[in-house]
């Protein structure tokens, strides 16, 4: 994004806080008018010592009393609004940034990591809102203060203050450079962070197994990788800002000795009052000092517009909707589902992952979706759920193409229950009541009840308020299981999208389990993608799914007498059944 551009949309989120910047040009402005005062006192005071006023002096400190009490206070507004202005920005973009992610679409998710997102939110906002406050705002003052302190030495003596003006363009020319060179390596070196944060994320989300497969050194070896980079690109940023500071120090200092040795001369020659040095030393330090900040300054600057780079990025992704649905859903009347010719692949891959499927489902069915791993039956439940647009054919429900719904319409059709429970950290009410908007204290107890999870969840100390950690890796898979299929139960949706879990259970936590489904089944259309085909002997319809393609559709005992793809892949697995107990 071009520097204009990435300015403009930043002053979006400086406009909403034009209050705390108009304080802010107040407070600079009477920080420059108190600079110059000091200045001006300082050569009021030596030129009176000098003409022997003594009794000047109580004038002198009653000022200088009044006048530090408004440095004081001024500082502090100053200090206070600046940091206020980052802290508001960078909460206007961190929510903007967290809504974006909720609508962002699912490819644009498949194809950028979590970890990498969540730097964008965190580390980028820090750096985009310290440089909408203090840096800006340094940024503007400090050439307000050169030009202030170069009026008054031109009224002191205006030789002295043009060779001053010597240090300008090349300060100047020293930022343009050197401000380049920052945002490059910035933008390097936050890729390279959201590259390690992903990195970080994953490592800690396999606790398990890292420890089991001993992959902690190899691991640390990746790391390293990731951390010499980024050691690199932060030496090379310490080496860019040390060289602008170092030319800007050499030459300001410079500047600064010639000047002095100048006015020291015609002190000498007595056509410069001492005072009138004192105030031009003074002024000398507002006007080098600054001069020196700036580059600095600027490439830090630089940096920040590099980091909101990122984030205009995200904001800029494609979404699935313009705005963030009404939380919950509406009871949905569901009749029926028809797929009908539908070719889908992702946009990563050139071969079709699913291929001319059709089938129907009418209210009340139960459709089993069966088929070795990779056949695409996952990918036929995201297609219903809206997450991927589909190319060619049509999917409809009650006869209405879905692509003509919108997705929250869409969505209010199904609960899901995913093969991967994923609980939100919290408490196991929180997770259960995400089925429902405004869930009532009953309406979570009998889910749980008929979920068969309310005893567990009563034999634990805190009931529902156990809080059920990261992902709910304080609780067993079955538990987890239960809490899932509670929150579907509460969802009340007319169509349940079911991935059966591939997980074994124990005996009795299976039971528990499968007769917790059944009851969420009942009254539902049902489609489940099925790994254990005993499970499924009942369903209406099974569909058996093998490279994209329906290869087989009807009731099990149909499909046993046929003795194809279903019969294969049923006595397989009764067969592998058989040997496991066996072996047991
Ligand atoms: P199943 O659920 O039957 O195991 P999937 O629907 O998950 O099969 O996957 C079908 C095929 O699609 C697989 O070859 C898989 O690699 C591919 N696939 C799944 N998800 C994606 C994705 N997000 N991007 C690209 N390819 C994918």
């Amino acid at each position: 994004m071009s520097q204009s551009k990435t300015m403009n949309r930043l002053f979006f989120y400086m406009k909403r806080q034009r209050l705390l910047y108009t304080g802010l040009t107040f407070t600079m402005l009477l920080g420059v008018a108190l600079d110059l005062w000091i200045a001006w006192f300082l050569s009021s005071v030596t030129n009176a010592a000098s003409a022997g006023e003594m009794e000047r002096w109580p004038f002198f400190i009653g000022l200088g009393t009044v006048v530090l009490l408004f440095i004081g206070l001024n500082s502090y507004l100053d200090h206070y609004w600046k940091t206020k202005v980052s802290v508001n920005i960078r909460k206007d973009m961190r929510n903007d940034t967290m809504e974006q992610l909720l609508k962002v679409s699912v490819p644009y998710r498949d194809d950028n990591h979590s970890g990498e997102l969540l730097s964008r939110i965190t580390t980028d906002n820090q750096a985009v809102g310290d440089g909408c406050g203090h840096t800006l705002m340094s940024l503007i003052k400090n050439p307000i203060l050169i030009m202030a302190s170069f009026v008054y030495l031109l009224l002191i003596h205006w030789q002295l203050a043009l060779i001053c003006l010597a240090i300008g363009p090349l300060t100047v020319l020293i930022g343009g450079i050197f401000g380049k060179l920052m945002r490059s390596n910035t933008g390097k070196l936050q890729e390279t962070l959201g590259h390690m944060s992903a990195f970080l994320q994953d490592v800690l989300g396999g606790v398990a197994v890292y420890k089991t497969f001993g992959l902690e050194r190899k691991l640390l070896r990746k790391f390293s990788r990731h951390n010499a980079t980024i050691v690199q690109l932060e030496t090379n940023g310490g080496k860019v800002e040390g060289a602008a500071t170092s030319v800007s120090e050499v030459f300001g200092n410079l500047t600064f000795l010639i000047a002095i040795l100048v006015a020291a001369f015609w002190v000498a020659k007595g056509s410069l009052e001492v005072g009138a040095m004192l105030a031009f030393i003074q002024l000398m330090n507002y006007l080098v000092g600054p001069f020196m900040q700036l580059p600095g300054q600027w490439a830090s600057f630089q940096g920040s517009l590099g980091r909101a780079d990122r984030i205009f990025s995200l904001l800029d992704a494609p979404t699935e909707v313009e705005n963030l649905p009404e939380e919950g859903y509406a009871n949905k009347v569901f009749s029926s589902l028809t797929m009908s010719d539908v070719i889908f692949q992702y946009s990563s891959s050139s071969i079709p992952v699913l291929d001319s499927v059709c089938f129907h489902a009418t209210g009340g069915e139960v459709v089993a979706v069966v088929g070795a791993s990779g056949g695409g039956k996952s990918t036929l439940f995201k297609l219903l759920l809206g997450f991927y647009p589909i190319t060619t054919g049509k999917i409809s429900i009650d006869g209405i193409n879905i692509a003509e719904m919108s997705l929250h319409e869409l969505r209010g059709y199904f609960a899901y229950v995913p093969q991967e429970n994923h609980l939100f950290t919290g408490t196991i009410r929180d997770n259960i009541a995400d089925g429902k908007a405004d869930a009532s204290e009953d309406e979570i107890i009998n889910a749980a009840r008929s979920a068969n999870a309310y005893d567990f969840i009563m034999g634990m100390e805190e009931g529902l308020d156990t809080q059920v950690g990261e992902r709910g890796t304080r609780l067993s898979g079955g538990q987890k299981q239960r809490i899932s299929i509670a929150r579907a139960i509460l969802r009340n949706a007319p169509v349940l999208l079911l991935d059966e879990a591939t997980a074994a259970l124990d005996n009795e936590s299976e039971r528990l389990v499968q007769d917790a489904l059944l009851k969420l089944m009942a009254g539902r259309t049902t489609l489940v993608i099925a790994h254990r085909l005993s499970t499924i002997t009942h369903a209406d319809r099974i569909l058996v799914m093998e490279n994209g393609r329906i290869v087989e559709s009807g009731h099990h005992t149909e499909l046993m007498r046929q003795r194809e793809r279903y019969y294969q892949l049923y006595t397989t697995q009764l067969q592998k059944e058989v040997n496991h107990q066996e072996m047991l």
